[in-house]
């Protein structure tokens, strides 16, 4: 049976962490649906369109990957997309608490839905984009932690602002 899964996140902007994670997840699963948080809470850098536009380019090779933008339930939102599955990256054991408690409430609210946790890989489990962000402000070298193709203009866009 054909599975559908979807790495949720805010994407602020994609780091080599993500991709690291989506394209694991693209090779073990039929179908990834990338779908970028609009979170009302936070300020986001990068606006909805930049975080969807440099997330395709940097999955463009990855054939059964979508990327959507998202706002509000998880739960219900894989309801009406048939999602089986949320696949999460574990940093470290600071991301297991919050991760572990959301796992459980989006099993609640739509009993069908697994979470999946996949371990960062070694090189990227100290990456985020806040990290990304902060560095990248302050003229800092940010080739490592984002993806070749998107990094000038992840670049132009973190010293624009900076
Ligand atoms: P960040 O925490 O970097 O702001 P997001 O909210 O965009 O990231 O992250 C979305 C998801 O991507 C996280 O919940 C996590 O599952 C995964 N992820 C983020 N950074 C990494 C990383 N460096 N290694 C593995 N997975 C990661």
């Amino acid at each position: 049976m054909s599975k559908t899964v979807i790495c949720p996140g805010s994407f602020d902007p994609v780091t080599r962490g993500h991709l690291d994670i989506i394209t694991r997840a693209s090779k073990m699963f039929d179908r990834v649906i990338v779908a970028v948080l609009v979170n009302s809470s936070k300020t986001p850098t990068f606006s909805i369109d930049e975080r969807i536009q440099l997330l395709g380019e940097t999955v463009q090779e990855l054939s059964n990957v979508e990327i959507v933008s998202f706002d509000g339930l998880l739960a219900e939102y894989c309801r009406k997309r048939g999602v089986d599955a949320i696949v999460k990256g574990l940093r470290a054991v600071s991301d297991f608490e919050y991760e572990f408690q959301m796992a459980i409430a989006n099993k609640k609210l739509n009993p069908k839905l697994e979470t999946v946790f996949l371990a960062a890989d070694a090189d990227s489990t100290y990456l985020s984009s806040s990290m990304v962000r902060e560095i990248g402000s302050m003229g800092g070298d940010i080739s490592n932690f984002v993806p070749a193709c998107v990094h000038d203009r992840i670049v132009a866009k973190l010293t624009k602002n900076g």
